[in-house]
């Protein structure tokens, strides 16, 4: 089984596709089998770049995305990109599949592009979404770019995946800038408005400009540029803009802490599930479990001590309750 990963990822590091597909298929079952394939890519990744890229529905992040990606590739580099999607609460599935709208892209062989679905209704990343990530940066795409719709918690969620973050804005959301949650200003590094081509670009970038000033903290002035991803303009130098930040967070040590964070993050996140799964499911699939919820509803007991002391016994702290017993 080893040697299986192995091999494929042998195939992903020379851009066969299918391989690195592959390679996401397994992560994404979770379990067992993205712990071996992830223990066998794990020595290979570390060397990617990653960019989220968030922003409103329709601020056109697929079609920047796009450019950005020629723009790397022209240069060439190895390009992986990452779309998060709200998931469907009915269908459990990404709503838009894999990126029609990327075209012409899915014929590069140094780009691999993949949809993945949300955690719920109210984002957040779905738990293969590093998984992909680490296999991308494995296989040996030189930048990963995490695209995120700004909505719930995933934007929020990318920053913890992501060494640097763009957020997209337009002109035209109504009361412009107002209309970007203060809580996305907090996570970006550099800023672009997109449809600059578009009238009210330049106030909608000021009024930007304005509100990132009034950040109390304010460190260095975090760059705005004024994009149009559909005509190409202003393109070039926001990917020189993006690199020149990346170097910025590189040089002063914030990139490393960064990393640290994300991989205490995600280490954190695969002891919580183990402790959920080996402790708490069976808790909770027990006939003693359903029985005292019936004592707490009934008020003959209280959930509080027997909470405490249910942590205390299963921590080593004592004889242990007897789970399955009725
Ligand atoms: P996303 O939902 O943020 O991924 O947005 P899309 O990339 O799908 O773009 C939404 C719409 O905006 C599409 O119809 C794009 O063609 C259009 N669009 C994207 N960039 C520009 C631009 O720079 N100028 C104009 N006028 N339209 C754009």
């Amino acid at each position: 089984m080893t040697d299986d990963f192995a091999a494929l990822l042998e195939r992903g590091r020379t851009g066969d596709k299918r391989a690195v597909a592959r390679l996401i298929s397994h992560i994404e079952q979770g379990g067992e089998m993205a712990r071996s394939v992830l223990t066998q890519l794990w020595p290979h990744t570390g060397r990617a770049r990653i960019f989220g890229i968030t922003g409103p529905p329709g601020a056109g992040k697929s079609t920047l995305t796009n450019a950005l990606t020629k723009f790397w590739r022209a240069k060439g580099l190895r390009v992986g990109i990452i779309a998060v999607d709200p998931t469907s609460p009915f269908t459990g599935g990404a709503i838009l599949g894999d990126r029609v709208r990327m075209g012409d892209l899915t014929l590069d062989t140094g780009v691999f592009i993949r949809s993945m679905g949300t955690r719920g209704q109210l984002g957040g990343l779905s738990p293969a979404t590093a998984g992909a990530v680490h296999a991308l940066d494995a296989c040996g795409y030189d930048l990963i770019l995490l695209e995120t719709v700004g909505v719930g918690q995933s934007e929020v969620a990318v920053m913890e995946i992501a060494d640097l973050v763009l957020v997209l804005n337009v002109p035209g959301l109504g009361d412009d800038v107002q209309a970007i949650k203060a809580g996305i200003l907090e996570i970006g590094d550099l800023f672009a408005v997109n449809k600059a081509d578009r009238p009210g670009a330049d106030r909608t970038a000021n009024e930007l400009r304005a509100m990132l000033e009034l950040g109390e903290e304010e460190k260095r002035p975090l760059p705005v540029l004024l994009v149009s991803a559909s005509q190409g303009t202003g393109v070039t130098e926001l990917c020189e803009e993006l690199e020149r930040q990346y170097l910025l967070l590189d040089g002063n040590g914030e990139l490393a802490r960064r990393r640290a964070l994300r991989l205490r993050s995600e280490l954190l996140t695969l002891v919580r599930e183990g402790i959920e799964q080996r402790l708490l499911r069976p808790l909770l699939d027990s006939p003693m479990f359903a029985q005292s919820l019936e004592r707490f509803q009934s008020r003959t007991e209280s959930p509080y001590r027997w909470a405490e002391e249910f942590v205390t016994q299963i921590s080593g702290g004592g004889p242990g309750y007897e789970l399955h017993k009725s």
